[in-house]
Parts: structure tokens; sequence; C-alpha cells
């Protein structure tokens, strides 16, 4: 059997899902995003959660733009063989060029 933190005589029914302390019916603090012992440690929970998902995001967003940056390089190079090979007379006669 546990007890609460605050109160040695009272048996915990809760644990603080933020810095996991036991929590009695009284000490125990509920709102949308679990059980904690206090409003700051609802409050520290959600911001490191919030944190952690917007680094995934940024993650995501990078990636992207890496691959968007592939594809312009892609058509660089694509433009500047064609150019050079004009340039230097090198397609072969009667292609359209
Ligand atoms: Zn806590
Ligand atoms: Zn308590």
């Amino acid at each position: 059997m546990d007890y609460c933190a605050k109160h040695p005589q009272a048996a915990a029914t809760h644990r603080c899902r933020n810095c996991g302390a036991w929590l009695c019916r009284e000490c125990k603090f509920v709102d949308g995003n679990g059980v904690f012992c206090s409003a700051a440690c609802s409050t520290e929970y959600i911001k490191n959660h919030s944190r952690s998902e917007a680094v995934g995001g940024q993650g995501r967003v990078m990636k992207s733009g890496g691959r968007l940056g592939r594809l312009v390089l892609l058509a660089i190079l694509i433009a500047a063989a064609y150019f050079a090979l004009k340039h230097f007379g090198l397609l072969p006669e009667g292609l359209g060029l």
C-alpha cells in the first residue's frame, strides 16, 4: 500500500502524471490531460508534451524542404546539361531542339 506524499495516513489512489508523486483523493488534481498533484504539474506536462510534438513537426517540414531542394537541383542539372550540349553542338542533328 502506498500513501499520499502530503498525508502519510491517507492511502494513495493516484500518481501525478508529471512528477509521479503519490496522491490521495483530496490531493489529486484532475483535468482534461490526466491526474496531477497540482495545476503547475499539469502545465509542465502539457508544455513538455507540446514541445516534443513541435520538434517532430519541424523535422517533417525540414525533410519535405530537403526533397524540394533535391528536385530543384535536379532540374538545374538537367537544364545545365541541355544548354551545355546545345552550346557545344553535341546534340544530334534533326532532333528538333
Ligand atoms: Zn506532480
Ligand atoms: Zn493527500
